[in-house]
């Protein structure tokens, strides 16, 4: 066992204010912090019991927090919202911070308008039920910095104002416990080296004592554990990049696999970093009812359920020695690749690609070949991780093993890549249907300028979204075929359609239209790809990362329908 890169606690910042503040009796302070609201109202208390007049805030998502804990929302008629901008943000950077307040107040008309007189402060125009007007301000605490790119950002922080009983006063930020964490923790992981040829996974193991605190809208919930994954995920990946000299967002990047695993834990946030061999261990689990899972399944089960599809089996290897299976069947259909999995979080097309598989498989003629998972090792990462911290959205086990993401890896050896390049060599597949999915709630990286870098389109939940890929020749192809699809799942599952009006809306009124194009009420981005192995592919993106229950199998059921939607239409296209 090799020494951990860094292993610390950083002593709660609420803590440390009762202790600093309980010693000046008389003094009054406001102060804002990343924490739950119980532990900020049990600070609160104990400063009053000291004699200090405490109110503590959060820094994360204010103005959404001020909604839940300083406004009675239910005499609300009308709220008109002024987000402040900043020219280090993006324009919508605040606005997208105040998500989901529309729907926090449902009978409300909600309104909003870029740019105020007070730098980092929201100015409301609150109208009730009896006419009567009130205007608030709503501050912001945000801090210019560099980031571990060195990238300007403007990012929440904590912040402190107080008046000490002798009349000084302070008004300053305020670096918190989780804030200094995630610095330490990005800077003992850019250290590590990996070593040539060799792949180990960098974990990056933290707790924090704040509980999840779900908004009752969606999957929405307030959850700092999964915002720090978030943010470590990213940054690491982004420091590697940038130490390798490759651009930001490069998916080729092999550095290991990065493991971030946050859970909450009383006490003081704590952060673990080291280093750890990869392991083809297979995590187990209850199999799941297929046809209406309420879980993302165990491999042992993807396995069987893959065998029931028949044909023939080929496969390939992962760097940690477990297999990718598929199988291919071969009639007089034009062949069509079906895959799932490739981004190991995305789990209901995984269980689309198996149900759509069997249901091919039992008609005269198919012609098909399967991967539902193209990224075990990945999926063994997810295993472990959802169960030590359920609701998240792990983008931690996005990529492979390597690091890197299969469908951009371009070197040998070929890996899990191989799947596909077999896949090719059987039958020639021209068209190409690619299971995904995306955050089912808003994504965020709070540490690190708040939006996600270069997934910006991503960070808000829009329903059943569709990327279709073609080479020019086939550009008829994809609108019949797009057409085709959209239309037959809106019938068969309109539920479907109507989570992703719902989804729509609520997005657009914080985040605008993704600028891609609305077809028979999904969205829809269509585009000429000359370089692709298969002339036409088909990628859907279901929001089902996190989803457990009925809103799970319904994902299930929206991958598989659109799965035999789109195997039929392209049978009549080129048929
Ligand atoms: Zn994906």
């Amino acid at each position: 066992m090799t020494q951990p890169l860094l292993e610390r606690s950083f002593p709660s910042t609420l803590d440390a204010l009762v202790a600093e503040f309980g010693e000046k009796p008389g003094s009054r302070l406001e102060a804002w912090v990343f924490a739950d609201v119980a532990s900020r109202r049990a600070a609160e208390a104990e400063l009053k019991a000291k004699g200090v007049e405490a109110r503590i805030r959060s820094a994360f998502k204010p103005l959404v927090h001020a909604i839940l804990e300083d406004i009675a929302a239910d005499g609300v008629a009308s709220l008109r919202v002024a987000y402040p901008q900043h020219p280090g943000c993006l324009p919508g950077r605040f606005l997208a911070e105040a998500y989901p307040l529309s729907a926090l107040l449902p009978g409300a008309e909600v309104s909003f308008s870029a740019g105020t007189e007070t730098p980092f402060t929201y100015e409301l125009s609150l109208t009730d039920t009896h006419g009567h007007t009130e205007d608030l301000r709503v501050f912001a605490p945000n801090y210019e910095h560099t980031d571990a790119v060195g990238e300007p950002q403007v990012s929440p922080t904590g912040w402190l104002r107080a008046t000490m009983p002798d009349g000084t006063s302070r008004d300053e930020r305020l670096e918190t416990d989780v804030e200094r964490l995630f610095a330490a923790a990005v800077a003992a992981a850019a250290e590590w080296q990996p070593p040539e040829g060799a792949f180990n996974q960098l974990r990056v193991a933290a707790t924090l004592p704040w509980p999840d605190q779900p908004l009752g809208v969606g999957d929405e919930a307030i959850r700092y554990a999964e915002a720090l994954h978030e943010d470590l995920y990213f940054s690491l990946l982004e420091v590697f990049q940038t130490q390798s000299g490759l651009s930001l967002g490069d998916r080729t990047l092999q550095p290991g696999q990065i493991a971030p695993a946050v859970t909450v834990a009383p006490g003081p946030a704590r952060v673990r970093v080291s280093v750890r061999a990869l392991s083809d261990a297979e995590p187990d689990g209850a199999a799941e009812n297929l046809a209406d899972p309420q879980a993302p399944l165990p491999p042992a089960q993807i396995a069987a359920e893959l065998a029931k599809v028949g044909g023939a089996a080929f496969s390939a290897a992962t760097v940690s020695g477990r297999s990718v299976l598929a199988r291919h069947v071969a009639g007089s259909d034009a062949a069509v690749m079906i895959s799932g999995g490739q981004h190991a979080n995305e789990p209901s097309g995984i269980v689309g690609a198996l149900r759509a598989a069997q249901a091919l498989a039992a008609r005269p003629g198919a012609h098909f070949t399967v991967h539902p998972l193209e990224n075990p090792d990945g999926y063994a990462l997810y295993r472990e991780l959802i169960a030590l911290s359920p609701g998240q959205m792990l983008h931690g086990a996005r990529y492979t093993a390597l690091g890197d993401d299969l469908e951009y890896r371009a070197t040998e050896p070929r890996y899990e890549s191989a799947i596909r390049d077999r896949a090719r060599q059987l039958c020639a597949p021209n068209f190409h249907i690619n299971l995904h999915g995306y955050p089912a709630h808003e994504w965020s990286r709070p540490f690190t300028g708040y939006v996600p870098r270069g997934f910006a389109m991503w960070m808000l939940p829009r329903g059943l979204f569709f990327i279709l890929r073609h080479h020019s020749a086939w550009s008829g192809a994809a609108e019949r075929l797009i057409d085709k699809v959209t239309r037959r799942v809106g019938a068969a599952l309109p539920e479907v359609l109507e989570l992703t009006q719902r989804q729509r809306k609520l997005s657009h009124g914080h985040a605008g239209e993704p600028g891609t194009r609305v077809v028979n009420g999904f969205c829809c981005q269509i585009s000429v790809d000359d370089a692709m192995p298969t002339p036409l592919k088909l990628t859907t993106e279901y929001p089902d990362e996190s989803l457990r229950g009925p809103a799970f199998a319904l994902a299930c059921k929206a991958q598989e329908e659109t799965t035999l939607a789109a195997y039929d239409a392209y049978q009549k296209i080129v048929g």
